[in-house]
């Protein structure tokens, strides 16, 4: 009876220890794309203290930004990254979230600057963003951060879709291939750079990026705060030899209410307390500072987060 007893009380310690351990998904974008490596940079500094912690991450490939948010939303992911602008049009109800504000969205830090990019093949004749009129251009999947940012920037623009020669709808990750097979003219792409996806339509086809700038450009900027100016950098692309203007948001991590504390103050932990490490893992990281993680937040940031920035001292 004794041994018994003994067999439970191991197995019941066992069943509490499988119990407690956490699953968390980070949801990100296509594998060829800058969101999904740093999901992985993510999940490899949380799984290093898996025995402590008894949380584990893993990370998703998706359909970008606005799948994420909506996953999250719902409870289907924990994590996710999320361009600057879906999250304040979620949080805020507007735009496409009028009908269905995300007010359950938090925010875990912001991570890096995400440039939007626009990807053509050099005989295109698309010098400008107005010349994409009558040429047929990827603006992305539904569910993309993309398609949303070009959809408002096309409609500040008074460039109707329908001016387009065709619009593609095709996941960014199939879009070097497209461009290849001379099914697209061109591509948008919001993303932190370099990135797989343009080196690759960059060593398969000849490509240019085209400026994303103006008077007009400038005029959207200011209307939306959480859009910059930047540049995307010289010299990373095959045939681009120059920096290109344009401008961006940031990519943000994001999480929802309902996670618990101790798994946001875990991943927020272990991305501070290897910091060096973490820049290291991918060279569109270069520019970012700690300070730099709690600038462009538009959703309130969640409560295990706070903890770790106020034990210490990012926040009072
Ligand atoms: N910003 C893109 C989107 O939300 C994804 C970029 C990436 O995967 O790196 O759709």
């Amino acid at each position: 009876m004794k041994k018994l007893i003994a067999i439970f009380a191991l197995l019941s310690v066992k069943v509490s220890l499988f119990a407690a351990a956490e699953f968390v998904t980070i949801g990100t974008g296509s594998v060829t794309g800058t969101y999904y490596p740093t999901g992985g940079a993510i999940c490899r500094l949380v799984n290093k203290y898996k025995k402590e912690t008894r949380i584990r991450c893993s990370v998703e490939s998706t359909g970008g930004s606005v799948y994420n948010i909506n996953a999250i939303s719902m409870g289907d992911l924990d994590f996710g990254i999320a361009q600057s602008d879906a999250v304040y049009h979620a949080i805020n109800g507007k735009k496409s979230f009028k009908k269905n504000p995300m007010k359950k969205l938090r925010s875990v830090m912001s991570i890096y600057p995400e440039l939007l990019s626009l990807v053509v093949k050099t005989d295109s004749n698309i010098d400008s963003i107005y010349d994409i009129k009558d040429k047929r251009i990827n603006i992305g999947n539904l569910g993309s951060g993309n398609e949303t940012t070009v959809s408002y920037l096309l409609n500040h623009l008074n460039i109707k879709k329908s001016d387009l020669g065709y619009v593609g709808k095709l996941k960014v990750g199939e879009a070097p291939d497209a461009l290849r097979e001379d099914k697209i003219d061109g591509y948008f792409y919001m993303v932190g750079h370099p990135t797989a996806n343009i080196k690759d339509a960059s060593s398969s086809s000849n490509i240019k990026l085209v400026p994303i700038s103006g008077k007009e450009i400038d005029k959207f900027i200011e209307k939306n705060p959480f859009y910059v100016k930047g540049e995307i950098p010289a010299a990373i692309y095959n045939g681009v030899p120059s920096a290109t203007p344009t401008f961006g948001s940031k990519a943000v991590l994001i999480t929802s209410s309902d996670v618990s504390n101790k798994a946001v103050y875990t991943l927020v932990k272990a991305i501070l307390e290897n910091f060096e490490k973490f820049k290291n893992l991918h060279p569109v990281y270069k520019y970012i500072t700690k300070e730099s993680l709690l600038e462009g937040l538009s959703a309130p940031l969640h409560d295990g987060a706070v903890k770790y920035y106020k034990e210490n001292n990012f926040i009072k």
